[in-house]
């Protein structure tokens, strides 16, 4: 919980990029005691816009605030906020929060909804609830027009089956922190959603993900740091943060065998073309 201002290591071509983190979450008290150096230092590495994502109705009314809030003082990056409820979370929902999480999708700078989806790895909500919150929360990110971002944590097949129940879902979506293998990730693809890959990338222990991400074409892509959890080698063990994303990209070119420039150029325009950013 503790958060001290530490020098981000920089790569060194990576100042010139224009990355996007498209899931953080900075309203976490991780991020409280050095907020603005962690913006600095992720515009210096070359990251030009976040993604702050919400897990629960506190948090997603907060990241609504710092969109709003980064916009105002006009801010050295853009910010753009989330809101739904995690399936870690979904046991604290009432019928009426539905309302608020209706209303507060609508507020300006929302530009997805999520996280939410399924987690049967830690089950801190009872499994029938999560998928009876998921489904209902796919509907009304359907009706609100936004893509989704989806959690998906060994509840690979459950995931797939509410997103097939719900029919099409012209805005989109993303799996986000990928963690499937190649033959999840084309099931993924052939329902349209995009794939997002966090630093588990870069962990020894993962090379059943690279082998999938090496698969993804590069129009299909998207980063993230999903900071303040899972820092990237060589940061592992740190507290993550957007700073970070540039050791993801990295490993995704090499393993695609294409320049940092090239991962960036088509990972931003994925990003833009899922969530609209302008
Ligand atoms: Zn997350």
């Amino acid at each position: 919980m503790t958060a001290q201002a530490r020098p981000a290591p920089l790569l060194p071509e990576s100042s010139s990029l224009s990355l996007i983190d498209t899931h953080c979450h900075l309203d976490f008290p991780d991020y409280q005691a050095d907020y603005a150096a962690m913006l600095a230092r992720a515009r210096g590495s070359g990251v030009v816009e976040i993604i702050t994502v919400g897990i629960d109705l506190p948090t997603s009314r907060t990241a609504v605030a710092l969109a709003q809030a980064a916009a105002e003082s006009e801010s050295i990056l853009k910010i753009h906020a989330t809101v739904g409820v995690h399936p870690h979370h979904v046991n604290e929902l009432v019928e009426d929060d539905y309302l608020r999480l209706r209303e507060l999708a609508s507020a300006p700078r929302v530009v997805a909804y999520g996280e939410i989806g399924l987690d049967y790895a830690k089950e801190y909500s009872p499994a029938p609830l999560q998928r009876h919150h998921f489904a209902a929360q796919v509907r009304l990110a359907r009706e609100l027009g936004l893509p989704l971002i989806i959690h998906d944590r060994e509840a690979h097949e459950d995931t797939l089956a509410i997103l097939k129940e719900a029919g099409p879902l012209p805005a989109g979506g993303v799996m986000h922190c990928f963690s499937g293998d190649a033959a999840l990730a084309e099931e993924v693809l052939a329902m349209g959603f995009y794939i997002s890959i966090a630093g588990v990338v870069t962990f020894k222990t993962a090379a059943t993900l690279r082998e999938a991400v090496s698969r993804v074409p590069l129009d299909r892509l998207l980063l993230e740091t999903d900071g303040p959890f899972l820092a990237p080698v060589p940061c592992r063990g740190k507290r993550n943060e957007p700073a970070f994303l540039t050791f993801i990209a990295a490993k995704i070119a090499e393993l695609k065998g294409c320049s940092l420039a090239e991962v960036t150029a088509a990972t931003t325009a994925n990003a833009r073309r899922l969530f609209r950013l302008t």
